[in-house]
């Protein structure tokens, strides 16, 4: 008998998407056990101290909210509870996402205006300001913004955003999407004023996908019991009053028991512990970005301003007459290693790495040292030297 040649990639996959992103085995085997009652006291207490954690992560005293769905239900669970139809809001355009929010906004009946913005720089503050001041008659009804733009590596400077707010003494609501960054990045829902956080599981809170959670201010509470707003599923009143399980339909038990181990797990480690493991591996993969791009002909980094860089994803720009694809097939087909691709109109130009929730450095290293060599399979030109500038950066 001739063994047949097996092509599947042996060995554990390297995972370095921007979300979802690797599930720990604790949390695996946390879900791996027999289904309860929801209304069980045992699972209530295991739901009651996920609120409890979801609070902490957030940084704020306010009301949270969870939906079996993925990040895009907390996107319309805050539109549809806070607004009404024909309210005009104004969203700070940063990306793809952004431009999907305003997408769900329009089909929703919001009156929606793109405050524009470089997506390489980021919004120019001085733009936001000058029309929130010259909204006289408060029009506006909420200012919406992508903490951390997956699709192009940039982060948003909140503090700023609720600067110009208080400034112009503008009464709008805040929402920041926060599906990329909570606990990856720094967030202080109550600290910024944010009115509703918008999340979702599978990224830094390194879950299965199909939670999506919300934060919500007392002011956005109470706007909620005015909005006109078509809804039933992601009503937050409705949900508020369904106690003890504080959901609508049968609870997602087993996400719960992931979600719960997934707190712990973040307890343990600390959140200033994991916002700063989270720098270090960001801070590793620029500077390899950096060597690739010394001599002027390999892939660069796309965002441009330089504080403004996303600490969780990092998206990276082709050479000319390169395309990202070609490379991630390589990538994945030939070496088990799983990168973002572009999204809309940088489909093709950029790649992305995630490096965000359970990443280690040798994980990252891997990934990095693996770009490299499915470059080279792909022909992609590359200064030498990127694993060795990420190791120094990570060393230091
Ligand atoms: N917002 C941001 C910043 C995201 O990164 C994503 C998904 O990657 C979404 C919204 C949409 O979330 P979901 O895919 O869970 O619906």
């Amino acid at each position: 008998m001739t063994a047949q040649a097996n092509t599947k990639p042996r060995g554990r996959q390297f995972f370095n998407n921007p979300g979802p992103t690797n599930i720990p085995d604790r949390i695996l085997r946390a879900m791996d056990r027999p289904v309860v009652d929801f209304l069980a006291p045992e699972f209530l207490e295991i739901q009651r101290s996920c609120f409890a954690g979801l609070k902490r992560v957030m940084k704020t005293d306010g009301e949270i909210f969870v939906h079996a769905s993925t990040g895009h239900g907390a996107w319309e669970a805050a539109v549809a509870n806070v607004f009404s139809p024909g309210d005009l809001v104004l969203i700070i355009e940063s990306g793809h996402f952004s431009n999907g929010w305003q997408e769900m906004g329009e089909a929703l009946g919001l009156k929606v205006e793109m405050l524009k913005a470089d997506w390489r720089k980021g919004v120019d503050f001085e733009s936001l300001n000058k029309r929130l001041a010259d909204d006289k008659n408060h029009e506006i009804k909420g200012v919406f913004t992508v903490h951390n733009e997956t699709a192009t590596g940039m982060m948003l400077p909140l503090a700023e955003v609720r600067r110009a707010l208080d400034a112009t003494k503008h009464p709008a609501m805040l929402l920041s999407d926060t599906i990329s960054s909570l606990v990856s990045m720094d967030y202080k829902m109550d600290a910024w004023g944010v009115d509703v956080t918008v999340a979702g599981s599978q990224k830094g809170l390194m879950m299965p996908t199909g939670l999506a959670i919300t934060g919500v201010s007392k002011k956005a509470m109470e706007a909620s019991r005015h909005s006109k707003m078509p809804k039933y599923y992601f009503n937050w009143a409705l949900m508020a009053a369904r106690m003890p399980q504080k959901f609508i339909g049968t609870v997602p038990v087993h996400q719960f028991f992931g979600l719960h181990e997934s707190l712990k797990m973040i307890d343990e480690e600390g959140l200033d512990a994991i916002f700063a493991r989270h720098n270090r591996l960001a801070e590793a993969t620029r500077e390899c970005v950096r060597a690739w791009s010394k001599d002027g002909k390999g892939p660069t980094l796309y965002g441009q301003t330089k504080e403004r860089l996303s600490d969780s994803v990092t998206t990276i720009m082709m050479p000319e007459g390169h395309t990202s694809d070609a490379m991630r097939k390589i990538a994945l087909e030939r070496f088990n290693l799983s990168l973002g691709g572009g999204l809309g109109p940088l489909s093709g130009k950029v790649f992305r790495i995630g490096h965000l929730g359970d990443l280690n450095e040798p994980m990252l290293l891997g990934c990095l040292a693996t770009t490299e060599l499915a470059m080279k399979v792909a022909g992609v030109p590359f200064a030498s030297g990127g694993v060795d500038a990420a190791i120094k950066s990570l060393a230091s």
